[in-house]
């Protein structure tokens, strides 16, 4: 599984980081940034959450 972040429609909420801080990281400008490109399989279901819930899904997993 891979990670990518549209940063065009990331809005900085840190949702994602709330749910896969393993993953993903928010600085307090609201600039995301991705720790893991291909995160192991035991992040997947927190990924995929992450993936889910952010509000503008601005993430993808392919
Ligand atoms: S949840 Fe979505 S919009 Fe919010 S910081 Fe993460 S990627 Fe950006």
């Amino acid at each position: 599984m891979k990670v990518t972040i549209d940063s065009d429609l990331c809005q900085g909420h840190g949702v994602c980081m709330g749910e896969c801080p393993e993953v993903f990281e928010v600085n307090d400008d609201g600039e995301v940034t991705l720790l893991q490109e291909q995160p192991d399989a035991a992040l997947q279901k927190k990924t995929q959450n992450a993936a889910r819930f952010c509000p503008t899904g601005a993430i993808s997993l392919t």
